[in-house]
């Protein structure tokens, strides 16, 4: 059987993982990165790192196909070289995938973390068997990946995907991105966050003090209370559902697709956003496309960022 290796690069850490042909997680390891790594030796960390991981998986390099760097940022993956990594900006312009090939001796592929989703969920999560996928990760930030007819769609400059910016509303909400009403905005953590406490500070009755984490509202905490049938808490996810339904209907009338993935942690929600989306949805889009086109929660969960790296190199040398 075939074992890819899937490396799921974070701000402070590194997570490795080996996977096998069947998406299941032989081994995996978090290491913790070094700010004061300069980028060259922050690859040869990442390389020792995995090749650790192979040795305790009683493996031997000779074991693995291929491997997968799925990171945060601009990049480029046809040249597999990070362009520009806020959260690691000694990894700019590194030629982060040939510097792994090169040590590993294997072939190495780079990708953006919600293509790196897209695959996973495409190869063995909640996409597979379909060939026209749009995804979506609901977090601190709103991010988008995009297959048609089984392929993943990168776009010109390789930025496809950026539903997070999708302007809602034109005279909206400012987004650091430089437009206004960008979808991210209203359906993001803070966007939810914010919402819920300007309910709150109208001074509508709810228990959404007792779900606080760490004195603070969350989407958990909504959606916490939502299920224990707090009222205010409902409408907020409610109205989150909405939302993200009035997008999704303007996808499904530009796209056609027939899945829609949703992960990321504010999706833990579930139905609770879901149901309303699939309703807005429904209401909004053309009709033909609107019942082709499901609605259902990502697959992979915790091991996602592994699985859907590794599949980056799946991807590749399976084309
Ligand atoms: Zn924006």
């Amino acid at each position: 059987m075939k074992h890819y290796i899937g490396i799921d690069l974070g701000g402070t850490e590194v997570k490795i993982g080996i996977i096998n042909g069947d998406g299941a997680i032989v081994k995996k390891e978090a290491f913790k990165t070094e700010s004061t790594m300069s980028g060259d030796q922050l690859v040869a960390y990442m390389a020792d790192c995995a090749k650790k991981v192979v040795t305790s998986a009683g493996m031997t390099m000779k074991d693995i196909t291929g491997a997968g760097i799925g990171s945060a940022g601009l990049l480029n993956p046809d040249t597999g070289q990070l362009r520009i990594v806020v959260n690691i900006p000694q990894l700019n312009d590194v030629f982060i995938a040939p510097g792994l090939a090169k040590i590993l001796g294997v072939p190495a592929f780079l990708d953006n973390d919600v293509n790196a989703m897209v695959l996973g969920e495409f190869y063995y999560g909640a996409a597979k068997g379909y060939k026209d996928v749009v995804a979506m990760t609901l977090g601190t930030g709103v991010g988008g990946g995009l297959i048609f007819d089984g392929k993943i769609y990168r776009g010109a400059a390789f930025t496809a995907g950026e539903i997070g910016h999708m302007s809602i509303d034109t005279d909206g909400l400012y987004c650091p991105c430089g437009n206004y009403g960008c979808l991210e905005r209203y359906i993001g953590r803070d966007g939810i966050i914010q919402r819920c406490k300007m309910y709150m500070n109208k001074g509508i009755e709810t228990s959404i003090n007792n779900y606080l984490e760490n004195g603070e509202v969350t989407p958990r905490a909504i959606a916490k209370a939502a299920e224990a049938g707090d009222r205010l808490a409902r409408e907020v996810m409610e109205e989150t559902g909405r939302i993200l339904g009035n997008a999704l209907a303007t996808l499904v009338n530009i796209l056609n697709p027939e899945v829609f993935v949703i992960g990321g942690g504010v999706a833990n929600a579930g139905d609770l956003i879901l149901e309303p989306a699939r309703r807005e949805m429904k209401k909004r889009a053309y009709t033909i496309p609107a019942q082709k086109a499901i609605i259902v929660r990502a697959a992979l969960k915790n091991d996602a960022g592994i699985v859907g790296s590794a599949c980056v190199a799946v991807d590749k040398l399976s084309a």
